[in-house]
C-alpha cells in the first residue's frame, strides 16, 4: 500500500496517560497517522484533544458510536482503531469497530472480565480483522532476545522463573482526590474485578509466558487491598506452576512505595538464567554456570534475528517504552496492510494478540479465585 494507514482513538482525551503515548509510538516509523477519535465522553473534550493532535476538526466525534458510523461511510475512512480507554469500555468499542468493519489495537487488559474477554474472542473469530493487544514489553528488542535465547534452548531446560513488577503510586488512596487514573483503576464497574492483578499483574504475567514460551497452568495467589477503604487489591503475591515442571514466583504491587515501574523478570534453565529490567531495557544479564557472565547490549551484532529486527539505533543511543509500543504497531501495521491487500492471515508470533488476551483475562479471574480459596487453583 502506498498510503500511510489511517487511526481512529477511544480515549486519550485532555490529561489522558496512554492514548498520547499511543499516538507517539503509532506515528514513530512512518506507516500510520492518527486521523480521527472519539477522545473523551465530553464531545467537548473530545474536540480540544483532537486540536491538540492536529486533526481534522470533523473528524473529532463525540461518541465512538458516532466515529464507527461517520468513518465507515468515508472514502478515507479509519482502517484501524486505537482502544486507550478504561477496561469496562474495551469490549463494547470493540466489537462496535469489528462490526463496522474496523481492525482493532487494544489497550490491555483485553476487557474487564473473563466472560467478556469470551464474547470478544468470538466477535474477532467471526469478524476475521486483525486485533492486537498493546502489552508494551513486547515490544523490547531485548525481551524479543530473550525469547529467542529461550527458544533456541541456550539456558537448558527452564527451572524457575521469577517476575515482579512493583510500583508506589498508590501507596496512598489517591483515588479519593479525583486523581483520573487512580478513580476508576479502583472502581470494579470501571476497571473489572482484577485492581493490581489485573493493571500490572497481567504484564507481569504475559512477559513471563512471551520469553519462556511455556504456559502457566496452575497458580497460587495471595491478593492483600493494603490501603483501608479500597475496593479492589493493590497488592499480590503467587507460586506458579509452568507446563515443563519449571515453577515460579509473580509479585506486584502498587503500594510499594518508592518504586515507579519496577518490572524485572529472571529464567533460570539448566545451563544459565537471563535477567531483564524495564527500568533499564537496554541490557539484558545472562549468567553462566560455568563460564563468567554477560551483558547483552540493546543493537549488539549479536543479538538473535529477531531482536536485530526490532533494533532502530546503533548501540549506546538507548530505545525505551515509545520504541517498543512502536514495534507492536509496526508489526501490527504490516498485518492491516495484508488484510487491506486481500491477504488476510494470522499476526506475526512476535506480536501479542486475541490469544494473550484471553490467556490474561483468565489469568486475573484464576488469582481472584485461587485468593479467594486460599488454595492451588488450574487454569
Ligand atoms: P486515563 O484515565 O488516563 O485515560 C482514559 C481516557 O479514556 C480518558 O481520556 C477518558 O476521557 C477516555 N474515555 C472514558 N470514557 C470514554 C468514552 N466513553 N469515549 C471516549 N473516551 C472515553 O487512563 P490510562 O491510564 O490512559 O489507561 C487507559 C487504558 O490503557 C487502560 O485500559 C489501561 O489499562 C491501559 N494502559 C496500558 C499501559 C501499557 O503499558 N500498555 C499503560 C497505561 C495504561
Amino acid at each position: 500500500m502506498s498510503r500511510k494507514l489511517r487511526m481512529g482513538m477511544v480515549g486519550g482525551g485532555p490529561g489522558a496517560f496512554i492514548g498520547p503515548v499511543h499516538k507517539m509510538a503509532a506515528e514513530l516509523d512512518g506507516k500510520i497517522e492518527l486521523v480521527a477519535g472519539a477522545f473523551s465522553q465530553s464531545a467537548e473534550r473530545s474536540r480540544a484533544a483532537g486540536a491538540s493532535f492536529s486533526i481534522d476538526p470533523s473528524r473529532a466525534y463525540a461518541s465512538y458510536g458516532e466515529m464507527f458510523d461517520a468513518e465507515s461511510r468515508r472514502e478515507d475512512g479509519i482502517d484501524f482503531v486505537v482502544i486507550a480507554t478504561p477496561n469496562h469500555l474495551h469490549l463494547p468499542v470493540a466489537e462496535a469497530a469489528l462490526t463496522a468493519g474496523i481492525a482493532v489495537m487494544s489497550d490491555k487488559p483485553a476487557t474487564a472480565t473473563y466472560d467478556e474477554v469470551l464474547k470478544l474472542e468470538a466477535a474477532v473469530a467471526s469478524a476475521g480483522l486483525p486485533y492486537g493487544l498493546t502489552h508494551t514489553y513486547a515490544g523490547y528488542s531485548l525481551v524479543r532476545d530473550a525469547r529467542a535465547l529461550c527458544a533456541a534452548g541456550a539456558l537448558g531446560p527452564i527451572r524457575k522463573v521469577a517476575v515482579e513488577y512493583l510500583q508506589g503510586w498508590l501507596s496512598r488512596p489517591l483515588e479519593t482526590t479525583g486523581q483520573k487514573q487512580a478513580a476508576w483503576r479502583s472502581d470494579p464497574a470501571l476497571n473489572g474485578p482484577g485492581g493490581c492483578i489485573g493493571d500490572i499483574g497481567t504484564h507481569a504475567f504475559h512477559l513471563v509466558e512471551y520469553v519462556t514460551g511455556l504456559k502457566i497452568t496452575s497458580l497460587n495467589a495471595a491478593l492483600r487491598t493494603v490501603v483501608p477503604g479500597r475496593r479492589l487489591d493493590d497488592d499480590c503475591n503467587a507460586l506458579l506452576r509452568l507446563e515443563s515442571g519449571a515453577t515460579g514466583t509473580l509479585m506486584c504491587s502498587q503500594v510499594a512505595a518508592g518504586e515507579r515501574n519496577e518490572l524485572r523478570l529472571r529464567v533460570y534453565g539448566e545451563k544459565g538464567s537471563i535477567e531483564w529490567h524495564q527500568e533499564d531495557p537496554n541490557r539484558l544479564s545472562v549468567k553462566w554456570l560455568d563460564r563468567p557472565e554477560e551483558t547483552r547490549h540493546a543493537a549488539g551484532g549479536y543479538l538473535s534475528a529477531d531482536a536485530l529486527a526490532v533494533t532502530r539505533l546503533p548501540g549506546g543511543h538507548p530505545e525505551g517504552y515509545i520504541e517498543a509500543f512502536a514495534v507492536l504497531y509496526r508489526e501490527f501495521a504490516d498485518s492491516v496492510t495484508a488484510w487491506k491487500e486481500g491477504k488476510p492471515g494470522a499476526l506475526p508470533a512476535t506480536l501479542p494478540g486475541i490469544e494473550a488476551g484471553v490467556r490474561g483475562m483468565r489469568f486475573i479471574e484464576r488469582a481472584i479465585e485461587s485468593s479467594r480459596t486460599e488454595a492451588w487453583v488450574e487454569f
